[in-house]
């Protein structure tokens, strides 16, 4: 595959981010004995080293020559904010002083100690996004570059250092859409899922698109076996379009149809995520179409709130789009449950650190 200008990150090589067979074969290179390489992938993903110097298990000689050759960290943890409600978003600053976020959210709280069942962490797959989702502050953001590997495996392994619970689940949802840099998704996905790093199942790994469908198609032919969400947020095509410019590319029709496919070959279901704004999109007239659009295959709806946040200055429609009012969200819930479809609410996590896509890096790429 051709290498896009914006995949290019100068510097050092990085030593995270290689699937173990990927890892033997540069140190096979580099006239290293293969064992070296379990050895360091150990290291990186299972003891958690940031630092080749630690890795004593190395004799000193290589330590050194793999500390000169290599960039062992890839993000460098710049803020943590955290919310009332355990949430945690984290501002990480790349080797070229770009800047993504991750976020951590703790959910299924246990009714006798509070603590979390569940920690998701929503990792960024790209600097920027060029998708242009009308209700995103990633949007305001140019697309600079894709992520490596290693930097979406690093979010991983550094926000892991500031919770004393382990991560259990990993949704690619931060800035970016997934499907456009494929490649370094699956491969942090290959380490992420593998049994020996111990990191997050597959079941427990989503990839979330805003309806790329020849991502959708390849995940299909592929088998992939982590979970499909899509951002659906719209169930006519000229409401769609007008929120998620991308429809306009593949349209709604064209998504479902790709959906249906993806579903035939890997009988797996489809989360369709659903913001609701006040008028856009919660008529009686929407849940009928949204329940319909359900039952065409096994999937469950996540219906979203929208956090009415206007830093990124919106224009002309996206100006317009508020929350739907709290009886409505309720109203639009009872009413889609009656629908006889699976129904999910995402809480309000992280709102009083305004822990959507792209708001924390925001400030910061608009100043780099
Ligand atoms: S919602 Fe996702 S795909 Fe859409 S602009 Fe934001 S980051 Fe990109």
């Amino acid at each position: 595959m051709a290498i896009a200008k914006r995949d290019i990150v100068a510097g050092p090589p990085e030593l995270k981010g290689h699937p173990l067979a990927d890892l033997e074969q540069l140190f096979l290179e580099r006239g290293e004995r293969k064992y070296r390489a379990q050895q360091v992938y150990d290291a990186l993903y299972i003891h958690r080293f940031d630092d080749v110097a630690g890795m004593h298990v190395l004799p000193q000689q290589l330590r050194e020559t793999l500390q000169s050759d290599y960039r062992t960290s890839s993000v460098r943890l710049q803020t943590v904010q955290q919310s009332e409600d355990g949430t945690k978003k984290f501002l990480f600053e790349l080797h070229d002083g770009r800047a993504v976020e991750s976020v951590l959210i703790p959910s299924e709280m246990r009714e006798a100690d509070g603590v979390p069942r569940r920690l998701t962490l929503c990792v960024s797959t790209q600097v920027g996004c060029n998708l242009g989702c009308v209700f995103c502050a990633t949007a305001s953001l140019k697309l600079t570059r894709n992520l490596t590997a290693g930097e979406i495996v690093d979010q991983f392994l550094q926000a892991q250092k500031h919770s004393d619970k382990p991560i259990t689940n990993i949704v690619f949802m931060g800035m970016g859409e997934p499907m456009n840099n494929y490649d370094a998704v699956m491969r942090a996905t290959q380490i992420f899922n593998d049994q020996r790093t111990k990191m997050v199942a597959p079941r427990r790994t989503t990839l979330s698109t805003a309806g790329v469908i020849p991502g959708i198609i390849r995940m299909a032919d592929e088998g992939q076996i982590i979970k499909l969400a899509v951002s659906l947020h719209a169930t006519t095509q000229d409401v769609r379009a007008e929120l998620m410019p991308i429809a306009k590319k593949y349209t709604l029709p064209e998504l479902i149809e790709a959906l249906e496919y993806y579903y035939r070959a890997t009988r797996k279901s489809v989360t369709y995520e659903y913001i609701l704004f006040d008028g856009i999109n919660d008529s009686i007239d929407d849940v009928r179409r949204l329940g319909k659009l359900a039952r065409r295959m096994p999937t469950k709806i996540n219906v979203i709130p929208f956090h009415d946040i206007d830093f990124t200055q919106p224009q002309g429609f996206a100006k317009t789009l508020k929350p739907s009012p709290s009886e409505r969200f309720e109203w639009f819930l009872q009413k889609l449950r009656e629908e006889d479809v699976q129904v999910l609410v995402r809480s309000s996590s992280g709102v009083d650190i305004d822990a959507a896509c792209g708001q924390l890096a925001f400030s910061t790429e608009q100043a780099a």
